[in-house]
Formats: C-alpha cells, structure tokens, sequence
C-alpha cells in the first residue's frame, strides 16, 4: 500500500469525509484491522477563502506548494487535494513536488463516461462553476456542461461558504439545491457533479432529481486505486 498525502482544511468538514472514506476503503478492500497509510496537511481555511475573495490565485498556488512540499517530504507519495475549487492551482502545486497529484474532475470524468453520460450539471462554488480551470476537464473530455443560472450560482456559492464549511447542513437550503438541480435536469442534464466537496453533506442519490457524481466519493475511489496498484517494476 503507497502513502497518500491529503491537502485538506478547505474545508475541514469534507476532509472529515475523506480520511474516513480512505480508512474505510482500505478496511474493506484489505480486511481485518488495515487503515490507510497517509499524511494529512490541514490548512487554516480563512487564510485561503481570503485570497479567493481577493482573487489572489498566485498567493494561494505558493501556499498550498508549501504544504505540499511538507507532505512530500514527509513521505506522501501522491498527493490529494480535498477541495475542487483549489485545483485552480495545480499547476503551482505540481510545480513544487515531484510526486502525482490525484486530479479531482478526472476520475469524475472517468464515472460519468463509464456511465454513458454526456450533458451534465456542475454545482460547486462560483470559482468552479465560472471560471475555465475545472469545466476545461471535463470538456475536453466531450462532456457538455451546464451551471445554474446567476441567481442559482449565487445561491449555491453562498449556501457552501456561509453553511457548508461551517457545519450546517439546513434542510431549506437542501429545498434550494433540489429546485436547483430539477432546472438543469429540464435544461437537459442526465446527471449532476457535486463539484464541491461538502456538497455531499446536503445532497445524496436520495434526495436529488438527477443521478449524482459526489466529486469527494469519487477522489477517494481514485485514491484508494491508486493507493493499492501493485508499483510497476523498473526498466531494465
Ligand atoms: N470544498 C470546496 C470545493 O470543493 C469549497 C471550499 C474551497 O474553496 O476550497 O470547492
């Protein structure tokens, strides 16, 4: 089993759910008393959602390479990052280490292809639904992407940073999401990618009008595969 290192902290709710998604997943493809091996960075989330606000992208790339560095050098050999909205800047954070990094929207792609779909609805905050570093991926894989309308992003944004990474899961805002994601159904959406990693505290497969993609259920998955692929032997 390699070591798994998790960037974490943004927020520190959903990173709840990774560090338990990968124990259990060991446990029960390993059996008996097996956890997962990993490091666990986790950052002070206010410093982050600062420089998102500011629009400082360049600052938050060199501090969250900083903490990867940390994880690298403290023996993580691939490297997670809990949060969609800061693969914004993977490039920075690839930049600084010289071990893979798990990209969140790829093994979402792999799901929704695997599955047959090709129009798909993108909730996550404002950052990932608008701007071009996530829809990218999964485009460039021919998947067509809809996001709610202004009104609809500005609910679902705010809905994750003023609840969400919070902990508060609040059944009127679950009522906003449904309404939400019946649009994009009509709109023509087969599924929709819960591309923000505490949405999966509010919305399921029960409680959604379309199929759901959890980006945070699926980064785990892609982890655990790649935790335990037998390490391919050297060239001679
Ligand atoms: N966890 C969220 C995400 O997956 C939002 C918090 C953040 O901005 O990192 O995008």
């Amino acid at each position: 089993m390699k070591t798994v290192g998790l960037l974490g902290g943004m927020s520190w709710e959903s990173t709840l759910t990774y560090y338990q998604g990968l124990n259990r997943g060991i446990r029960d493809r390993l059996g008996g008393l097996h956890s997962a091996r990993c490091l666990l960075a986790s950052v002070d989330f206010a410093e982050v959602e600062r420089m998102q606000e500011r629009g400082d992208w360049a600052e938050a790339g060199g501090y969250l390479a900083n903490w990867a560095r940390h994880l690298e050098a403290g023996g993580a050999e691939c490297l997670v990052l809990c949060t969609n909205t800061m693969h914004r800047v993977i490039d920075d954070i690839g930049a600084a280490v010289s071990i893979p990094i798990l990209h969140i929207a790829e093994g979402t792609a792999d799901a929704l292809q695997a599955d047959g779909i090709d129009t798909v609805g993108l909730l996550g905050t404002r950052y990932t639904m608008e701007q071009d570093f996530y829809r990218s991926v999964l485009e460039e894989r021919g998947l067509t992407v809809l996001v709610p309308d202004e009104h609809g992003r500005t609910v679902v944004h705010d809905i994750i940073y003023n609840e969400l990474c919070l902990g508060k899961v609040l059944d009127h805002s679950r009522q906003q999401y449904i309404s939400i994601v019946e649009t994009l159904k009509q709109n023509g959406a087969q599924a929709v990618i819960l591309g923000c990693t505490e949405i999966g505290l509010l919305l399921d497969e029960q409680t959604s009008p379309l199929p759901v993609y959890d980006t945070t259920l699926l980064h785990v998955e892609a982890a655990l595969d790649w935790a335990l692929k037998p390490t391919e032997p050297a060239c001679a």
